[in-house]
């Protein structure tokens, strides 16, 4: 077992995604090396670790949480003391066209990740990104910790599988292990093809006069929505307790996608009803109608809360995609 590097490492699977992107903010910020597993498939892969101005400082490495030995060179020259997997395709929708994918890369290579973490150096705190998918069809008001899964997409399984293999290689080898249930989390990074983002573009497109109308699916689908710049500060907090655990990360508030194109539409000046339609082809599959989740126990032991409202995280998406298109930077 080589020495711990005297400034912390932590490497992160999924560095070139949403949370990645700020999870490298926050652990720079906190004086962290920090290295991203990068399997390079996008065009512009680097977008997010570019608009966040921290490209040059994540040292990133080849490698797929799909191939084990890949990950295992990943540990060694990272030689980190936190590990962070976010790697997953992470789209619901797209889940049920690429259930193999889904279950091979969100679920199946969990088990790759621990064992290479196992194999190389037990003591590395481990992350799982787990998701509110995983409690599926509604059976409390508010989902918490003690909550019964049910998933309803194999995107949801895959994760059920991810989070029960995190809580196992906790018990069976009493690892630093812990799975954060996050509840969904949004920012001007999300990916455009979530309904937050598509929102957010839809409006800067149509205020700027480049799209009439937008089209959507299940408009009274309810989401707990948070900023994901306050969902990654959770994760770290999570790997700084003395013990791993299960947390639900959320902000105990949910609205409807309604509620959400009315909010952004109006930040523009636009009344959303002239402008939303409904398309039937976007209806999910299997739908979850309502997702409100309960934080109370990473509030109590984590001294976690969000910061950011729903309010301002709708003008935060609205603003940066006008004036990305202003600029010229977006479609
Ligand atoms: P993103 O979809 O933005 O990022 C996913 C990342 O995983 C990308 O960097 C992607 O790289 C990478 N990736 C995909 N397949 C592989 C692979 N085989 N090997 C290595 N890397 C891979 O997701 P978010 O940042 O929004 O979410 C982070 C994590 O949190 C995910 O696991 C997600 O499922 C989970 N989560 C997210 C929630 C949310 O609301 N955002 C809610 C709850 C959980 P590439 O771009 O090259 O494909
Ligand atoms: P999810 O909660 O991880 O599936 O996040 P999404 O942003 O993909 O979807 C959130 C909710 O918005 C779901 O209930 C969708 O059915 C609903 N929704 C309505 N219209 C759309 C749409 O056009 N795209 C997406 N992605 N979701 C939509």
């Amino acid at each position: 077992m080589t020495p711990q590097p005297a400034r912390k490492h932590a490497l992160i699977t999924g560095v070139t995604g949403q949370d990645g992107a700020y999870l490298s903010r926050l652990l720079l910020d906190k004086g962290y090396q920090v290295f991203g597993l990068v399997a390079r498939r996008g065009s512009d892969a680097l977008w997010r670790l570019r608009e966040l101005g921290i490209e040059a400082e994540v040292k990133l490495l080849v490698g797929d949480v799909t191939d084990l030995s890949s990950l295992m060179r990943a540990i060694g020259q990272a030689e980190p003391a936190e590990l962070y997997n976010l790697a997953a395709q992470s789209f619901v929708d797209k889940s049920w066209d690429l259930p193999t994918v889904t279950v091979q890369v969100t679920g199946m290579a969990v088990t790759n990740v621990l064992e290479a973490i196992r194999n190389c150096d037990a003591r590395i705190r481990f992350y799982q990104a787990t998701s509110s998918e995983v409690f599926g069809r509604v059976q409390a008001r508010a989902h918490d910790e003690s909550t019964p899964f049910h998933p309803r997409s194999p995107y949801g399984v895959a994760k059920a599988f991810g989070h029960w293999l995190t809580v196992n290689y906790r018990e069976s080898h009493g690892m630093h292990c812990s799975s954060g249930i996050l509840f969904n989390h949004e920012s001007p990074l999300r990916g455009p093809e979530f309904v937050t983002r598509k929102i957010a573009m839809g409006v800067a497109r149509i205020k700027l006069g480049l799209q009439d109308k937008l089209r959507l699916g299940n408009l009274d689908a309810r989401r707990d929505w948070g900023f994901a710049g306050d969902y990654v500060d959770a994760m770290w907090r999570m790997l700084q307790q003395d013990a791993g655990d299960d947390y639900v990360i959320a902000t105990g508030r949910n609205a409807s996608v309604h509620e959400f194109c009315r909010l952004a539409f109006a930040h523009a000046g636009l009344d959303y009803a002239k402008y939303v339609e409904v398309d039937p082809a976007l209806l999910r599959r299997a739908e979850i109608e309502a997702v409100l989740g309960n934080p109370s126990k990473a509030q109590l032991k984590l001294g976690w809360s969000p910061k950011t409202t729903l309010e301002q995280l709708v003008a935060m998406m609205v603003d940066a995609d006008l004036a990305r298109l202003r600029k010229g930077a977006l479609s």
